[in-house]
């Protein structure tokens, strides 16, 4: 079918927001932050959840006849995974979903398409904070936070956003909105025994949790945050008597149907802005370092790697771009004695941890007492130096260089571009002194220039290469090395994504990861919610490595 059939037979069908077919509109939605690239046929701006219900009731309605087409929900569009592109209808939630609605004491309630960074500056007016928000919280929106269920330097205290959902607005494969949210046994059953969609959904879901309940139960990772496959495990308790659908499709990538609804659950805003830094020479050494730190309770432990300083260093230009002048000459002026410092003798690792407390003092008091419990690793030569930096004046510079790392990457560093393939495995921090080194072989294995940042104390990171994707020899590394660094990952039972999820990159490997008993259940939740496979084909369990592989980008 042609785009202008499409045009007009959307107009028909009631469909009232706006249908973008140009070229431009094109091009830029083909991409994410991933190394993918996926052209749609079209963009479309729905206003409202009506437009949402019209959408999937024409795309369910047309697609026994042309199979190609398909609906992929789109907020701000920074998924590493290549979650947020596809060759069909892309649905845009950023232009009309924009809205932040009731907001009480403990909760708020908001629409997809609203930038994280919004929803902050509204939230902590009120004294509010929703903690689980990514190292893009200046990008990405909240959105793309549930469907990838992100998490962020808050989540070793906190968890991912995944715990921040108290209910959603969902439209389901047959085009209605619903509320889904925690129900109780009789609420249950009386969902169940609905003659619609729903109740088809929730018999089958139910059923599916029963049978294979301590299957289910079992594969869950045993780390702390983990973002691939479906979260059913957590869909039903027979302890508790609780089911909870809204947890599997938090992480599901858009790939079970549209959110167009949040409540959040909101704490208490406070702040713990400062930090002790710890410049580590040896990584060999580095699991006693993270056991001591995690011991003390700390509200974040954050990492960057001797690449990213370097790179730092290197390319202030960018930094001034991505910065502006007043936030650029502080960085400057702040970084200067510590870039002398480093030449010394490069840190390996730079560890940031910070604590709360109901004080400067308090926070000022906790910094230092880590400092004098890890001074003897600094006499071991195992550490070369520790920061005490108890403010946010003090400690702002780390976190930008933690936060912008990846952002400052992906504006071209010379001719090579950011390959996220490895960017977000998750080992458990007691494995990482020998897990590490072994990582950091396999990258020079395959000269892979990367940065490597992350979450120390959830052991998780994020792997960065910079690569020349259009070299037919760079693209050859990339299976290879994933290979190599995932069955390391999963030789550690670890998951091999916290956070950005499954999406083309990590789709194929959820067999390697969790067998293929577990992976015919994901395919079977996404069977019952998506029986015509219409949300984000080629994603998570629809996902094939061959398919991914021709869609690496190959032009800039
Ligand atoms: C510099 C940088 C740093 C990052 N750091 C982190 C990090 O620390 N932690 C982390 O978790 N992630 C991180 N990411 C990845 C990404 O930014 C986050 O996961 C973010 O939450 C995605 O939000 P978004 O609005 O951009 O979502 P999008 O990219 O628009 O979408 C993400 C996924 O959700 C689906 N989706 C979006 N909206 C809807 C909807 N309304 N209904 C159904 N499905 C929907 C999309 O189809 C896609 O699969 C980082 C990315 C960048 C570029």
């Amino acid at each position: 079918m042609g785009v202008v059939d499409m045009k007009q037979e959307l107009a028909k069908a009631g469909f009232r927001g706006e249908v973008d077919d140009s070229l431009e509109t094109r091009d830029f939605y083909s991409h994410d932050a991933s190394m993918f690239e996926l052209r749609p046929k079209v963009v479309v701006r729905p206003l409202d959840t009506q437009d949402v219900e019209t959408l999937v009731r024409y795309v369910s309605a047309r697609k026994s006849k042309d199979k190609t087409l398909s609906l992929t929900a789109r907020s701000a569009g920074t998924d590493m995974s290549g979650g947020a592109i596809n060759t069909s209808i892309i649905v845009d939630f950023m232009a009309h979903f924009n809205h932040i609605g009731k907001i009480t004491h403990t909760s708020m309630q908001t629409q997809p398409g609203v930038y994280y960074r919004d929803f902050d500056k509204t939230s902590r007016e009120h004294g509010l904070l929703l903690p689980p928000y990514p190292a893009s919280r200046d990008l990405a929106a909240v959105g793309g936070m549930v469907n990838n269920n992100a998490g962020g330097e808050k989540s070793i205290e906190f968890g991912k956003t995944e715990q921040f959902v108290n209910e959603l607005k969902f439209v389901f494969a047959d085009g209605v909105e619903r509320t889904v949210k925690p129900l109780n046994r009789k609420e249950l059953d009386k969902k169940m025994a609905q003659k619609d969609f729903e109740g088809e959904v929730y018999r089958k879901m139910f059923k599916l949790c029963e049978d294979y309940y301590d299957l289910i139960k079992e594969a869950k990772p045993h780390v702390t945050k983990n973002s691939t496959g479906y979260n059913i495990w957590d869909v039903w308790d027979r302890e508790t008597g609780v089911f909870n659908l809204a947890n599997a499709i938090v992480g599901g990538q858009g790939t079970l149907g549209m959110v167009t609804n949040i409540e959040f659950r909101m704490v208490p805003a406070r702040s713990d802005d400062g930090i002790l830094v710890i410049f580590m020479r040896d990584i060999n050494k580095l699991g006693d370092v993270i056991q001591t730190v995690v011991a003390t309770k700390p509200s974040r432990f954050e990492s960057f790697d001797d690449q990213t300083l370097l790179l730092a260093l290197r390319f202030f230009p960018s930094f001034l771009k991505l910065l502006g002048w007043k936030k650029f000459i502080h960085l400057m002026f702040s970084l200067i004695p510590d870039a002398l410092q480093m030449v010394r003798g490069i840190p390996k690792l730079v560890l940031m941890v910070s604590y709360k407390g109901n004080s400067e003092e308090e926070v000022r008091a906790k910094i230092h007492a880590l400092h004098m419990q890890l001074r003897k690793h600094k006499a071991r030569y195992e550490i070369n130096g520790f920061e005490e930096a108890p403010t946010l004046g003090q400690s702002e510079k780390f976190w930008i260089m933690r936060r912008q790392s990846f952002n400052l990457l992906r504006s071209k560093v010379k001719d090579k571009h950011t390959a996220p393939f490895i960017d977000d495995f998750v080992v458990s921090p007691e494995h990482l002194s020998v897990f590490l080194p072994k990582l950091r072989k396999i990258i020079r294995k395959y000269k892979l220039f990367a940065t490597i940042a992350g979450h120390m104390g959830d052991g998780n990171f994020h792997v960065i290469p910079l690569m020349k994707l259009e070299d037919p020899k760079d693209r050859a590394k990339i299976l290879p090395a994933m290979r190599e660094v995932n069955n390391l990952v999963l030789k550690y039972h670890g998951s091999l994504s916290g956070e950005h999820n499954d999406g083309l990159v990590r789709g194929p490997w959820l067999k390697a990861m969790y067998g293929n008993e577990v992976v015919d259940i994901f395919k079977e939740v996404k069977d019952i919610f998506d029986p015509q496979n219409i949300f984000n084909p080629h994603k998570k369990t629809d996902a094939s490595w061959d398919y991914s592989f021709n869609h690496i980008r190959d032009h800039f």
